[in-house]
């Protein structure tokens, strides 16, 4: 459990910037506080980002604009969201815990943290997805997913371009609602395919190996081997690292067939 001495609810992004700038160290950005809750913080000032409007989800400028404060729950619910990517984003949360939960987590809090079991990361890396942060701007989230995490900025949205790809989503789970042995996430548009592999159980990473082979026609099956071969897999409490690869080997393979069956996306 955390304690706030402080509980703030800033009117514009760049009053929460100058808020957590004053002391970061003793400061927290709040999501659905689901993960904050779980440790045991103290925190001098907790700076609630609930009436800045962030918890929409929209079409602008040939992108799904996703606000941090959107909820995992809406990303199941809401229509311009199940209607696109092969309904993946709503997927790949819904074995997260309960619906209770789900309607406090947010996709800041899930997406800032860069969890290396995060399901909604890997499926956000298999789509040409960016992610808009307060201080340093807008850029790709494989870019930001390959930095060294500091709580020193505030996540505002993440975006995906409304581009139609095809897409889909595997796990494996030891029982249902626990975090996921690994996470894979597929999508095609053409022939441009792009294979994501998360709870490795580092961070999500691309399997580029995996998507040329897709590229170059030469089958799921093969897919797989290849994103098996080119990534690295750890052990923890829920699965060694020998069995992780050949899951993913499985699901890349899996996941690529269902992309394959549901077109191009063109
Ligand atoms: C019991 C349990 C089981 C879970 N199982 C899974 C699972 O199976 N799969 C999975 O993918 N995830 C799982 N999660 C993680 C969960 O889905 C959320 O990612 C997590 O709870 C964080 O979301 P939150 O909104 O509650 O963030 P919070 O707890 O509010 O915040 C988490 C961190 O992010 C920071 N933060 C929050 N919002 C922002 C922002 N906009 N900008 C910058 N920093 C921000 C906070 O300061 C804090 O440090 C689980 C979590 C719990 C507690």
């Amino acid at each position: 459990m955390y304690t706030i001495k402080s509980y703030l609810f800033p009117e514009h992004l760049e009053e929460a910037y100058e808020l957590l700038c004053r002391d970061p160290k003793n400061s927290a950005v709040l999501g659905g506080c689901c993960w904050l809750k779980m440790g045991r913080r103290r925190i001098r000032t907790a700076i609630d980002l609930t009436r800045l409007g962030l918890d929409q989800v929209e079409l602008r400028d040939g992108y799904v604009d996703i606000g941090a404060c959107v909820t995992l729950r809406q990303l199941e619910t809401d229509p311009l969201l199940t209607g696109r990517f092969g309904g993946i984003l709503g997927r790949s949360v819904e074995q997260i815990v309960g619906i209770q939960f789900r309607n406090s987590a947010t996709v800041g809090g899930s997406v800032y943290s860069r969890f290396g079991f995060s399901d909604l990361t890997a499926a956000l890396l298999a789509l040409d997805t960016r992610v808009v942060l307060y201080q340093a701007g807008e850029l790709p989230l494989e870019e930001f997913l390959s930095q060294p995490l500091k709580f020193d900025d505030i996540l505002v949205k993440v975006r995906i371009r409304d581009d139609g790809r095809t897409a889909a989503y595997e796990s494996v789970r030891r029982t249902s609602t626990d975090f996921p042995v690994l996470a894979v996430a597929v999508s095609r548009l053409g022939d441009d395919w792009r294979v994501s592999v998360g709870a490795r159980p580092a961070r999500a990473a691309r399997a580029r190996a995996a998507e040329a082979c897709l590229a170059r026609g030469e089958g799921a099956q093969a897919a797989g081997a290849a994103a098996a071969g080119e990534l690295s897999f750890g052990s923890n409490l829920r699965a060694g690292g020998a069995y992780r690869r050949k899951l993913a080997q499985t699901l890349v393979s899996r996941g690529a067939k269902a992309c394959m069956e549901g077109g191009d996306g063109q």
